[in-house]
């Protein structure tokens, strides 16, 4: 169901969709779903029209369109619950900011190992080249 609080959506198309995951990486509100070659499809609930997923996507299969949910006139209800909505978004964000973060910690404490591993074992043929 989408989400009544954006006035527009992003859609992708997934007939074209070749699962290169940068939309994902773009989202700032983890409203996209998918796995690397495999379609993406975007979460309407989650979804806030902010547009930044489009440009990233090398097949243009991206588009916004109008939601047709979101009301023309606007009670002081709505705008409550959009606020709501909103802030629930942010955190959204937050939280994916703090993994993402983590995961390129992760990627460099692994990297990092990897070449101490690589510097050791270039020393150890090195000695033993000597010592023959
Ligand atoms: S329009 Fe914004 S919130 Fe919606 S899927 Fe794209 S990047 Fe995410
Ligand atoms: S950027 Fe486009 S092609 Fe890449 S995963 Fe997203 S929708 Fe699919």
């Amino acid at each position: 169901m989408p989400s009544p609080y954006s006035r527009s959506l992003a859609v992708i198309d997934e007939t074209r969709c070749i699962g290169c995951t940068l939309c994902i990486k773009a989202c700032p509100f983890d409203a996209i779903l998918g796995c690397s070659q495999k379609l993406h499809s975007v979460i309407s609930a989650y979804c806030t029209g902010c547009n930044l997923c489009i440009a990233p996507c090398p097949v243009d299969c991206i588009k916004l369109v109008k939601n047709n949910h979101f009301p023309s006139e606007r009670t002081a209800q709505f705008e409550h619950a959009r606020k709501d909505f909103l802030l629930a978004c942010k955190q959204r964000a937050e939280i994916k900011a703090i993994r993402t973060q983590q995961r390129h910690a992760y990627n460099k404490q692994l990297m990092d190992t990897k070449k101490k591993n690589l510097a050791d074992q270039l020393q150890q043929l090195k000695k033993k080249s000597f010592d023959s």
